[in-house]
């Protein structure tokens, strides 16, 4: 393709609400047969809310929503804001957290009023003493789509947090439009295999990867790569920078942090999925046009 052909492609792109961040892009864009798309913030809101909070042996709900509130309080991810929000609406100020310590993908450590609360996945709090009607709750919860934060302190897990989400009202429809332009649509995510195969459903997606890592993602994207599919990665937070920056292509939620956004090729300014299928087809109309 001419440069000049990309460049007018650019500012097509522009107008549709997608950042390309050097005409090249669009040569990769139009080559893309694998749209891989994290789960929290691109096909859903990322915008969830605390539905329920079990708790175990007699704690009241109050004590955890101040305790994890507050180590929320220090985080950026979403499950974290709402935990924080809820919190701060019930109980007011929340107490300051002191060593705080994010796991990326997994959640997050801290001490409160002397108190070591951890709050995230399961796994965060191995060697934790868990009450089997936690564990229940914790099962049902994911059943139904939602994500459980389990929170602990003291070697034993106190609650479970139970915050659903929501999917974006366009994810059915894009999923439609990229297989309607022959791309497979995979949802990938460090939420677990229950949860992740919730939303696939509701969203049409057949392929699931579930419960990686940060460094989970890029080994997928690499594993992908490897069988010869050319690849798109969608995604909005920092535990997906390294994945969009190993990927053929790298698409960002311009609603999503900036560390996304500089590993990102193009970015989807409304952080609508919508856009993405926009730009793979503008760059295919505009390089067939020109060759
Ligand atoms: P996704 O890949 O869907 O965007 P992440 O990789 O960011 O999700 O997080 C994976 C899981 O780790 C979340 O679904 C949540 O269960 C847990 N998690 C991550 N960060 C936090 C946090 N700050 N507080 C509680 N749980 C968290
Ligand atoms: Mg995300």
């Amino acid at each position: 393709a001419t440069p000049t052909a990309l460049l007018v492609g650019t500012g097509r792109a522009a107008q549709l609400g997608v950042v390309v961040k050097g005409p090249e892009v669009l040569e990769s864009t139009r080559r893309v047969d694998t749209i891989v798309l994290d789960k929290t913030g691109t096909v859903t809101t990322g915008r969830p809310s605390l539905v329920t909070v079990h708790t175990g042996s007699g704690v009241p709900v109050d004590d955890v929503l101040w305790l994890v509130g507050a180590v929320e309080a220090a985080s950026e991810h979403p499950v974290a804001g709402c935990i924080a929000a809820a919190a701060t609406k019930q109980l007011g100020e929340l107490p300051p957290v002191h060593e705080f310590r994010t796991v990326a993908g997994s959640g997050v450590q801290g001490v409160v009023e002397g108190c070591a609360v951890v709050a995230g996945k399961l796994d965060l709090l191995t060697g934790f003493r868990t009450p089997a009607s936690l564990l229940r709750a914790k099962q049902q919860a994911e059943e139904a789509g939602c994500t459980a934060v389990v929170a602990g302190w003291d070697g034993i897990v106190r609650a479970v947090l139970v915050v659903a989400d929501t999917v974006k009202p366009t994810s059915a429809a894009v999923v439609r439009q990229l297989r309607v332009l022959g791309l497979r649509p995979v949802l990938l995510t460090g939420d677990n295999e229950a949860v992740a195969c919730s939303i696939a459903r509701d969203v049409g997606i057949r392929d699931v990867v579930a419960g990686v890592s940060p460094e989970g993602k890029v080994a997928v994207i690499e594993k992908l790569r490897a069988r010869g599919a050319v690849v798109a990665m969608v995604g909005d937070g920092v535990n997906d920078a390294a994945a969009l920056a190993t990927a053929d292509l790298g698409l960002s939620m311009g609603t999503g942090t900036d560390v996304a956004m500089e590993a990102g090729d193009l970015t989807l300014v409304r952080g609508d999925l919508l856009a993405a299928v926009d730009a793979i087809q503008l760059s295919r109309r505009t390089l067939a046009t020109i060759k």
